[in-house]
């Protein structure tokens, strides 16, 4: 082709600078563009530039007519056309690709690759990338070209700003031009480094860079550079300090002069290299990554196209496209996310009919009479929704949300009896054995309120009143004896045992569930979409009902969970109490532990959480059982403390659980590990060492173990050395009881990621978006639910591309199946 590219792409430029104002041509762009496209029409034979031209309306735009984000988005396109119609032609036009702070240069590298190279292929086959740097760019989770391409730099450095060297003024970061006079290897201090002194019109300055002596070497006099730093005084006198400097060439800047990225690197890899790596690649590369987005969708919100935006990513022109940039990748994420867990959703509602059960009203109406106290109305809701769920022949997949303490043990209790009268078996998994263990308590206890207990075996009781039938309930977790297991796996295998309790055991090979009618899953956060996956597997598509104690702000358990329906206790049973909550100072350690044995005194019990210790279990574990002896031996004497961590068999626990429940124990010293879901009412202190290390969910689970009682409980929080950051965290958790306000800050507090890890949860990275982003992830849900309405089978082929980058994107997020 032979049009020519290069003052259009000029003027669009400039029209993108003024702001969309059609002030960059005399007389208008329409007018301009007539004349334009008139001539590059006659000069071209080639079918698809026409058909292009066409679609953009290059002869046509109505650009006067257009509103102004119209307007941006319409030469953004046709920004983006001329790049890569640059591309095609092998860099034989004279036009220039997008650059402010220097517009290069025909000298553009264009890829004139093997057909065997793609965006997969490995980073090595990019000249200059060895395998060692290869190793460590897989440090970084690095391998193919595509993975760079999506190794986004955690900031940029704001080196826009050009200035002379008389207006240099100290402490700003400014970018200068200018000559070396002179530069040479010196030593500062007792640090080899390199000194020089550079000038342009309007005077001189001197540079340091500190531990460097050999730049003295590659700055010969006369050289022209471009230098970007800080500017500090010394001596009464502008000094740059190991600014960051280029060679002033025909080429793109990449470390100065504009917004200059910065990337997370590891070891081995110096910013600088890394940075001109990632130039290169973006130049040769982002123009080839294909657009998945539906082009209605990219127009309806004035998207970047893919390849502008990984390109903005990593060197943006201005903040404003850098933040374009961000919008159109982080909604890339979570629109993707969207619809893998809603194509989950249908593929498991749909594709294999369920199990309806019929609502055995007497037997349900009869249990929940029994209890010793009434449901809330809150309980009696949820309950309906579930019981109501479970009588559809599409299979119940619901997430139950309620605050600590908010009952949902007795909700869930109930549906499982329901699963039981129809004949089926019911699941019931939980994240630690020391909570299987108490939810089988539980429900024995329940039952045999209920009913009348029959037999007693260990780990297995079976009842007879609350069904026609009697019922058995049986816990299988890690340690019970390999022949104990084998039978309960058996007795499970032959429909014997009606309602299982376990962890995830339970998922484990070797347990069939030849009936399975209903799987509830507790804690949610520590059962990733994969657990539940296999789950559903484990029996003919059985109800799955999900249950935790994180209070998630509904926009983002819609994103996280939004293969499950929402049901929430939003109440907590009558007469509980605030927690009276206290972040204390270290010197107030003494008075803390005075506190508990007056407690102890007056027949409470309490808790103390150990210092954390993040190495592993293992060493958490040692540290827990230190600090258990030193506060028998020296702090609390006089009383029986008992000891919990990770490491402990599971009897173990149970034993030393027991003990604590049964008021044998006055003080439980446990790990972290243990946080959740423990119910011991007549505890009525919690300390927690190191809670300056917990995010506030996790001490709300804390504080979440004691007031479940009459008494008036409390919370104290210790802290050694809490930073800025904590220190809020801490004053927040001391105010605020209720937990979704808490979520809802935490998630303020925190970076994206760090709320829900999403790779714990093994959904797909989130590197861009901020899961705080409420209106883009409310943006991507209804895209993605528009879609699905278009395209049930996302099988149109305009969205070929999507349903090949979203099985990428699900794969790499690893187990979903
Ligand atoms: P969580 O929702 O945190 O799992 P649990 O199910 O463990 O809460 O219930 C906490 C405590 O509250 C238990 O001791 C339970 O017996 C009690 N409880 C549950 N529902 C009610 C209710 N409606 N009224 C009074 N106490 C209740
Ligand atoms: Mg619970």
């Amino acid at each position: 082709m032979s049009i020519n590219a290069e003052s259009l792409h000029k003027i669009l430029e400039l029209e993108h600078q003024k702001g969309y104002l059609d002030s960059a041509v005399i007389g208008g762009l329409d007018k301009f563009l007539r004349g334009w496209a008139a001539k590059a029409a006659s000069s071209t034979a080639n079918p698809q530039l026409l058909t292009r031209f066409q679609q953009l309306h290059l002869d046509k735009p109505d650009y006067t007519t257009k509103t102004k984000p119209q307007r941006q988005q319409w030469v953004s396109d046709v920004l983006n056309w001329l790049a890569e119609a640059m591309l095609e032609a092998g860099g034989k036009t004279t036009t220039k690709p997008i650059a402010k702070a220097r517009p290069p240069s025909s000298k553009r590298k264009v890829p004139s690759l093997p057909g065997t190279q793609s965006l997969d292929s490995p980073i090595t086959v990019i000249k200059g990338v060895s395998s060692t740097l290869a190793t460590k760019f897989s440090k970084l989770g690095v391998e193919t070209i595509r993975d760079l391409l999506y190794f986004f730099p955690h900031r940029h450095l704001d080196y826009s700003q050009r200035t002379s060297i008389s207006q240099l003024t100290a402490g700003e970061e400014r970018t200068i031009i200018a000559n070396v006079w002179q530069a040479y290897e010196t030593r500062l201090g007792n640090r080899k480094s390199t000194e020089a002194v550079v000038g342009d019109d309007t005077g001189n300055v001197r540079v340091v860079w500190f531990n460097n002596p050999y730049l003295a070497r590659k700055l010969p006099p006369n050289t022209r550079i471009v230098l970007s730093g800080r500017v500090s005084v010394f001596g009464g006198r502008p000094v740059f300090e190991s600014p960051e400097w280029e060679m002033v060439e025909d080429r793109e800047l990449v470390h100065t002069g504009r917004l200059v990225p910065l990337y997370s690197l590891t070891q081995g890899l110096r910013p600088r290299q890394v940075r001109k790596l990632m130039k290169e690649v973006v130049d040769q590369w982002a123009w080839q990554m294909e657009d998945f987005l539906p082009a209605g969708l990219k127009q309806r919100r004035s998207f970047l196209n893919l390849p502008q935006a990984i390109r903005q990513a990593h060197y943006p022109e201005d903040e404003v496209m850098k933040d374009r940039a961000r919008v159109r990748l982080a909604f890339d994420e979570l629109f993707l996310l969207q619809l893998g867990v809603l194509r989950q959703k249908r593929d498991w509602q749909f594709s294999q009919p369920g199990h309806p059960l019929t609502a055995s009203t007497p037997v349900l109406d009869n249990f929940v009479r029994s209890l010793p106290f009434e449901l809330t109305t809150a309980q009696q809701r949820v309950l309906d929704e579930i019981l109501a769920d479970l009588q559809k022949s599409q299979p119940m997949c619901r997430l139950l949300q309620g605050e600590v303490g908010s009952g949902k043990t007795v909700v869930a209790t109930t549906a499982l009896l329901m699963a039981a009268a129809n004949g089926y078996q019911g699941a019931f998994m939980a994240p630690t054995e020391i909570l299987a263990e108490q939810h089988f308590t539980t429900i024995c206890q329940l039952f045999s309120q209920a009913g009348q207990q029959e037999t007693e075996e260990a780990y297995l009781r079976r009842y007879s009143g609350i069904l026609p039938q009697p019922i058995t309930v049986a816990m299988l977790i890690g340690d019970v004896t390999p022949s104990r297991k084998q039978e309960l796996q058996q007795r499970i295998m032959d429909g014997e045992i009606d309602i299982i309790i376990g962890t995830h055991a339970l998922i484990q090979k070797g347990v069939e569930f030849p009936r399975l009618g209903l799987a509830v899953v507790d804690e949610q956060h520590r059962f990733g979409v994969a657990q539940r996956s296999t789950l559903r597997q484990k029996g003919a598509n059985p109800h799955v009902l999900v249950m935790t104690a994180t209070p998630i702000p509904r926009t983002l358990a819609l994103t996280l969970y939004g293969d499950l329906d929402l049901s929430v206790i939003d109440q907590l049973p009558p007469g509980r109490q605030t927690i009276k909550t206290k972040w204390l100072q270290p010197r107030q350690r003494e008075s803390a532990y005075a506190f508990i044995r007056r407690q102890v005194a007056a027949g409470q019990q309490a808790f103390i959480i150990c210092p954390l210790v993040e190495e592993s279990e293992a060493i958490q574990a040692r540290a827990a059982i230190a600090e258990h002896e030193r506060l028998s031996q020296e702090v609390f004497a006089e009383l029986r403390l008992g000891l919990l961590h990770g490491r402990l068999s599971a009897a173990d626990k149970d034993k030393v659980m027991r003990r604590f429940r049964t008021g044998e124990l006055n003080i439980l010293v446990s790990t972290p590990v243990v946080e959740v879901g423990i119910d011991v009412p007549n505890a009525t202190v919690m300390l927690v060492e190191s809670a300056d290390r917990f995010g506030l969910s996790q001490l709300h689970q804390f504080r979440g173990r004691v007031g479940r009682g009459q008494e008036q409980s409390y919370c104290m929080l210790l802290a050694e050395n809490p930073s800025l950051v904590a220190g809020q965290r801490l004053n927040i958790i001391e105010s605020v009881q209720d937990g979704f306000e808490l979520a809802e800050k935490d998630l303020e507090l925190r970076g994206p990621g760090e709320f829900f890890g999403t790779r714990q949860s093994g959904l797909p990275d989130l590197r861009m978006a901020r899961l705080s982003d409420v209106p883009l992830l409310e943006l991507a849900r209804a895209e993605a639910i528009r879609l699905f309405e278009k395209d049930p089978g996302l099988e149109k082929a305009e969205h070929h591309l999507l349903t090949r980058e979203l099985a990428r994107v699900w794969k790499q997020g690893g187990e979903w199946s």
